[in-house]
């Protein structure tokens, strides 16, 4: 997938890097609007995916929303090109300040999670004597058949109004003098592959349109989160099927005249724009089993030691014999691993290799630990020439 002349160039880097395909990052935002006007879907990015400056100016100049879950990704997007009126703020532990901060700037609303929350809202909003605009977050406790560590919508999850308090919300809704709640919000989890789970989705969410019909509160948008998953397995597949997963809405949604219809989605929108490049630091080999040992760890990419998942990894450098090889990290970690029993061809010191679909969660949850340095970032219009 890479042509000699920039793997050459990533050889004069100094490893481990983020290398950022931003023709394919533009590509996908094209794929995603085009479908999106169609339908009249209102998109807001989940920045929390990915909230690289650079990368948030190129989403940003596609007219997107951004779905922020602290008051600092706020302020990034603002600064980056994104309109406060087309802003989300999501999260289940919102502080003071953060909501003080969000409304001094005037985000179009927050996606509140349980009724001390809409309380503390209303107090600050009082405070600051503004009336703002609020979302109920439904946890409708529908499995999104996903890994249990990015699942969001059980009840044994910490996300989410449960139906009891939705029920108490709604019957005194009055009381809460300060906001508007003027939307649904539902976000069940992410890499979802399996599409039933989105009709099942829409289903529960008629559910509470057609219940909210009888009472007084005027549902203005309905939210259907993010959760769109992408093809790890086969990174080839670079673009999400956006067309087909907005059908699926499109067809189960019972939306009425007026109700606006938004998404959040992260992952399908950046994820596959991302790569990994890292050295090989050493081959070891016990007698059983052979292990790469990588310039990169789980500091720059933690998924797989956080949620055992998979990227596929490429030697850039090598095309000999296969041979059959983990692949690990330099942090003093057991799940330190990108790979178990990958198949590469013949590995040695000084070779490149790449960790795909590395887009989403991945610069975005670097850490400090073992004192590492954060990792440079480059981008295809920097090493194409
Ligand atoms: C994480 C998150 C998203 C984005 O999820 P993806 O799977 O990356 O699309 C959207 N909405 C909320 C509330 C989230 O927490």
């Amino acid at each position: 997938m890479f042509s000699e002349q920039l793997i050459s160039s990533f050889g004069l880097k100094k490893t481990p890097f983020y290398y950022y395909d931003t023709g394919l990052l533009h590509k996908t935002l094209f794929a995603i609007k085009e479908v999106a006007v169609l339908f009249n879907y209102n998109i807001h990015y989940a920045v929390k995916a990915n909230a690289n400056e650079r990368i948030l100016q190129i989403i940003s100049s596609y007219g997107l929303g951004a779905d922020c879950v602290s008051g600092n990704e706020i302020d990034q997007v603002i600064k980056n090109g994104f309109n406060p009126k087309q802003i989300v703020f999501a999260g289940v532990g919102k502080t003071d300040e953060e909501i003080t901060f969000a409304i001094n700037s005037n985000i179009a609303c927050f996606n509140c999670e349980s009724i001390q929350e809409l309380e503390v809202i209303n107090d600050i909003a009082g405070s600051l004597s503004r009336k703002v605009n609020v979302a109920l977050r439904i946890n409708p406790n529908l499995d999104a058949n996903t890994h249990h560590n990015i699942t969001t919508g059980l009840n044994t999850n910490k996300f989410g109004i449960p139906y009891n308090d939705f029920l108490l919300i709604i019957e005194d809704f009055k009381k809460y003098e300060n906001l508007n709640i003027e939307g649904l919000h539902f976000h069940i989890g992410s890499q979802i592959t399996d599409y039933r789970v989105f009709n099942k989705l829409c289903k529960r969410v008629n559910e509470f349109n057609n219940f909210l019909l009888g009472k007084s509160v005027n549902i203005r948008h309905i939210n259907l989160g993010g959760g769109l998953g992408i093809d790890y397995d086969e990174p080839e597949n670079q673009i999400p099927d956006f067309q087909a997963y907005f059908e699926i809405f499109n067809k189960n949604l019972e939306v009425r005249t007026g109700q606006v219809i938004h998404f959040e989605p992260g992952r399908s929108i950046v994820g596959q724009s991302g790569i990994l490049v890292t050295k090989v630091l050493y081959v070891k080999n016990n007698g059983d089993k052979k292990t790469i040992i990588l310039d990169a760890g789980l500091t720059e990419l933690l998924r797989p030691a956080l949620y055992q998942s998979n990227h596929k990894i490429v030697n850039l450098t090598s095309s000999k014999e296969l041979d059959v090889y983990d692949i690990a990290g330099p942090i003093c970690e057991t799940t330190d691993y990108f790979g178990r029993s990958v198949q590469l061809p013949e590995t040695s010191r000084g070779d490149l290799l790449a960790i795909y679909s590395t887009g989403a969660y991945g610069e975005v949850m670097a850490l400090h630990y073992n004192m590492r340095p954060p990792a440079e970032k480059y981008y295809s219009e920097e090493l194409i020439l």
